[in-house]
């Protein structure tokens, strides 16, 4: 739990499950590298995967890179919190980090597709925060995907249609932004993330904080 920095009285907050979700090449890694920068109390969730580490990309970093054997053990294992076939992969959240991160009272960015955002609130009971970001259109994503150059042609045409297939899961969000500016995108996900730390129902000690505040005003 940390106290939060507006408070000096004791009002403590829950750790927060945050999700973002797009289309791939809508500039959601960006914005949740931009976020994790920025963002002291905010720790990401590295999912394991079985596809093939594309260039630049760090085991252990943006992925935990396994093969199908290894994956199927860690479902058996009961080792994820959710997983999911993407494409012709298996995408999979790793169930310990997620705990120690919340239970070191840090908020958990997930970079999840709508299936484990889907998978993520029924355990969690809905309390989870879901966020959308749209691409500014389906010719801008292919061309963001084409000047990437990290995937073949068929690969893009198969992400396209993955992509509007994602893009029809839009209504099981909270929240929706278009990635037309990034940096006005990244100032938006910064503010939800902003107003859901200061909801009522995330603040713990709040009984004890309001007993004071009562305290003090009847001077008693
Ligand atoms: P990429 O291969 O482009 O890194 O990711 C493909 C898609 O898989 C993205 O939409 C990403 O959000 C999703 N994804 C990544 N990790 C997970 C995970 O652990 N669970 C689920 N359900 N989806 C994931």
């Amino acid at each position: 739990m940390h106290t939060d920095e507006n408070d000096p009285h004791g009002l403590k907050r829950r750790g927060m499950l945050f999700v973002l979700s797009s289309p791939s090449g809508a500039g959601k890694s960006t914005i949740a590298r931009k976020l994790l920068a920025d963002e002291p109390d905010l720790e990401m969730s590295v999912s394991a995967t079985t596809r093939p580490m594309r260039p630049g990309e760090v085991d252990g970093r943006d992925y935990h890179f396994v093969d199908l054997e290894e994956f199927r053990r860690m479902v058996a294992e009961d080792d994820f919190l959710e997983w999911a076939h993407v494409f012709d992969n298996r995408y999979g959240t790793p169930r310990a980090p997620v705990e120690a991160m919340l239970a070191a009272g840090k908020d958990v960015l997930f970079d999840i597709d709508w299936q484990g955002a889907q998978q993520l609130f029924q355990i969690a009971g809905g309390d989870v925060v879901r966020v959308f970001i749209f691409p500014p259109s389906m010719t801008e994503l292919r061309a963001r995907l084409d000047r990437r150059g990290t995937d073949a042609p068929g690969v893009i045409d198969a992400r396209m249609a993955r992509a509007a297939n994602e893009v029809s899961h839009w209504d099981g969000y909270d929240y929706v932004l278009v990635n037309d500016d990034v940096e006005a995108c990244f100032r938006g996900v910064k503010t939800i993330l902003a107003a859901e730390r200061l909801k009522r129902s995330r603040q713990t000690g709040l009984i004890g904080f309001i007993r004071h505040l009562s305290k003090e005003g009847t001077g008693k």
